[in-house]
């Protein structure tokens, strides 16, 4: 007996320490049965941590954890997990090594944000979401990958909408110690530092290592008492503060991280610049070479060699842009010893190099010194060839060097638990290994693996999930501006009603007001008793975005106009979590961008996986997505240079395609309550949508195109 309980109790600190060291590793953020242990364990922690695995396991004892482990049911599902975590991240046979062997060196992915999970919160938007849904791609794909970004202890704002509608913003701490990361320290033992230089002050950072999967993303950081004060709060905000911030951020990011990659002795087989916000790095790069001995044309052919360029914006005032002053004020000592004038440095950055009052922007300096670039879908690289058309004198628009990859979703992080359980007993558990298989896609066809009357009931399903949620939020929002918190939110949207879906960034080009652009017509359609109709709304405007943040106080005054009260409903703090419960509960997502600004926009390729339809603009990603037959289209290519009229005509479209194809085809029933032609129009997306618009796929294009190439 005494033996038996020895060993016991052996084997439970080994698997509370396994259960430690999973937790430390965000490949729970995409696997629900972990998922599901964390929440086992402190149910209430897990939710008031916005799910941070971490938090939960960072607060349970030694004791605690070993007596849970007694549990033999939750022993049980802990080994099974673990096994999964073992197999994971110990697999040999993965389709990098089959398809990527030549591909030893890791690639260095920058970017400003990285959006992975709603307890960390250190992205903005659609650029953070993607960067985050790469990383796990790559890590899923089993590609040698390092992430490089910086570590915000503000972050992004946490939003709230004030008793006047108007968007404020708060900024809680993040601290490391709630964040699954270690602090990067360095071979003879200690916190690993280095430093940039901005002006003429040395800027210090250390480094954080977040455990993605597979890959490493480090987080750099400015926090240090070996800062100026002002150097210390640099990297506090994601894109806060003024132009100063702007560009100190960017050494942090573009120079630091070579350095830290430097010193911690990995050569990076590429560079991948994603959005120019980190293009200082081919500045470093391009210094290293010239001290290493080659000559400039020679420095700059190995430069370029070795890196490659996303663009993700198709307006012209997106794009970084810094004056010359700034930077001859902010590079001056820096690029003093590269032999070279100030005036080599700003040609670079410029179309016309010796302009010299051309800004220098940093798209145009990634280009310059990249050896391939792209745009993310395929109507954003024609609208990027033509944008930086004149950096390619002689060259036709049609040959300027800079194609496409479209966006991609990371489908295990934003299917929800719902629909995982569903897709794992009918697809099996391993669907999530075969997302860019468009084959096993056609399976979705198949009336034997999921019946229609099976597909309705997900779709019930997980609107329920969301009108709960929604109804939830709406009490604690209401509450706390000092509303009766036990009033009419049992009756806020209905669970039968067709639901439609609009969370994003609150950019203005992105129109959320528009739906409302004709009032008495929304109105009629909303409010029709045989076929209601209800829209949830989300999204925070940039803090210095005040046209942005007009747009959510319009919203606002239609939640609470007397005949849309609990039929449109605003739900504050748009993050990843509420994104998650969004694009799994709507049936319909609704994007309205003015052409062609909407470069790719991934949300819309979220709700696949649950049976959501897109009723869009034909911009980004859907102008490829759309077949006719899986979702709809609201208009044509058509683009009336007069904004005003455009926008009414795009309004007339949405309200035409709602009234004559949306609202009838999910109303249309047959004897058995069901929507047989919606049905077929899920099935259809579901084929065409999740294999082609997955990271999955994503990804293996940047492998097999610019990577390997
Ligand atoms: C997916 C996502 C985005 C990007 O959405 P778009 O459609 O590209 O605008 C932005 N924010 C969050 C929280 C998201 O989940």
């Amino acid at each position: 007996m005494t033996t038996h309980r020895k060993k016991s109790s052996n084997d439970h600190n080994h698997l509370s320490e396994r259960l430690r060291a999973m937790s430390a590793n965000i490949w729970w953020t995409w696997n629900p049965e972990a998922q599901r242990l964390f929440f086992r364990l402190a149910p209430q922690l897990w939710r008031d941590s916005n799910h941070n695995a971490f938090e939960v396991m960072r607060e349970i004892s030694d004791q605690e954890l070993t007596a849970r482990l007694h549990d033999a049911d939750f022993a049980h599902k802990a080994r099974t997990v673990l096994a999964d975590f073992d197999a994971y991240t110990q697999s040999e046979s993965t389709w990098a090594r089959r398809h990527a062997a030549k591909l030893k060196n890791p690639v260095a992915y920058f970017s400003a944000e990285f959006g992975l999970h709603e307890s960390l919160p250190i992205y903005s938007g659609g650029l953070g979401v993607l960067s985050g849904d790469h990383i796990k791609s790559a890590s899923d794909l089993g590609l040698p990958f390092i992430g490089i970004t910086l570590f915000y202890r503000e972050g992004y704002f946490q939003q709230r909408i004030g008793p006047d509608g108007w968007q404020q913003e708060l900024y809680p701490a993040n601290k490391p110690e709630q964040f699954p990361i270690t602090l990067v320290e360095s071979n003879a033992g200690g916190r690993l530092l280095n430093s940039v230089q901005i002006g003429h002050s040395t800027v210090f950072f250390q480094a954080w290592a977040m455990r993605v999967g597979r890959a490493t993303l480090y987080l750099l950081d400015t926090n240090l008492p070996e800062n100026d004060l002002h150097f210390q709060g640099l990297t506090s905000h994601v894109y806060g503060g003024n132009i100063d911030t702007r560009i100190g951020q960017e050494i942090v990011l573009g120079i630091g991280g070579v350095r830290l990659l430097e010193s911690l002795g990995v050569t990076p087989s590429v560079y991948h610049m994603n959005e120019g916000h980190s293009a200082f790095l081919v500045l470093e790069l391009l210094l290293r070479e010239l001290k290493a001995g080659s000559d400039r044309g020679e420095a700059e052919r190995r430069v370029r060699s070795k890196c490659m360029f996303t663009t993700h914006t198709p307006v012209p005032a997106g794009h970084d842009r810094f004056s010359p002053e700034l930077m001859s004020h902010t590079f001056g000592s820096y690029w003093s010893t590269s032999g070279m004038s100030m005036e080599d440095l700003l040609a670079f950055g410029r179309i016309h190099a010796t302009d010299a009052a051309e800004n220098f922007t940093m798209t145009v300096l990634a280009l310059h010194m990249s050896r391939a670039a792209n745009g993310v879908s395929k109507l954003h690289g024609s609208v990027s060839r033509e944008m930086w058309k004149d950096l390619y004198p002689g060259t036709e628009v049609k040959n300027v060097p800079i194609g496409s990859v479209t966006n991609g979703v990371h489908t295990p992080s934003w299917a929800s638990v719902h629909a995982h359980d569903f897709w794992n007993q009918r697809l099996g558990v391993d669907w999530t290994d075969k997302l860019m298989e468009p084959k096993f896609w056609k399976k979705i066809q198949s009336e034997e693996l999921a019946s229609d009357e099976e597909l309705w009931a997900l779709r019930y399903a997980l609107r329920r999930d969301l009108v709960e949620f929604a109804r939830r939020r709406m009490r604690e929002q209401t509450m706390r501006v000092g509303g009766d918190g036990w009033g009419a939110f049992s009756k806020m949207l209905s669970p039968d009603a067709l639901t439609i879906g609009f969370a994003r960034r609150f950019a203005t080009y992105k129109r959320a007001p528009l739906v409302f652009r004709d009032f008495e017509k929304i109105l009629s359609l909303l409010t029709n008793h045989d076929r209601p109709v209800q829209i949830l709304f989300a999204g925070k405007a940039h803090p210095r975005d005040n046209e942005g943040k007009k747009f959510i106080q319009k919203i606002v005054e239609f939640t609470h106009h007397p005949l849309l009260y609990g039929k449109v409903v605003l739900l504050e703090n748009y993050d990843i979590n509420v994104a998650r419960h969004l694009v799994s509960g709507c049936d319909v997502w609704l994007n309205t961008p003015r052409r062609p600004l909407e470069a790719s926009g991934t949300s819309g390729q979220k709700i696949g996986i649950h049976g959501g339809l897109n009723l869009s603009i034909l911009d980004g990603w859907w102008r490829e997505g759309y077949n006719g037959e899986n979702g709809w289209a609201i208009g044509d290519d058509g683009n009336d240079p007069d904004q005003d009229r455009q926008d009414a005509l795009d309004a007339e479209h949405l309200y035409r395609a709602l009234a004559d194809k949306v609202i009838p085809e999910f109303y249309n029933r047959d004897e058995a309550g069901i929507p047989r032609a919606w049905i077929r129009r899920i099935r259809n997306a579901m084929e065409t949508l999740v294999p082609m618009f997955s990271t999955d796929r994503m990804v293996a294009e940047y492998i097999t195109t610019y990577y390997l190439g």
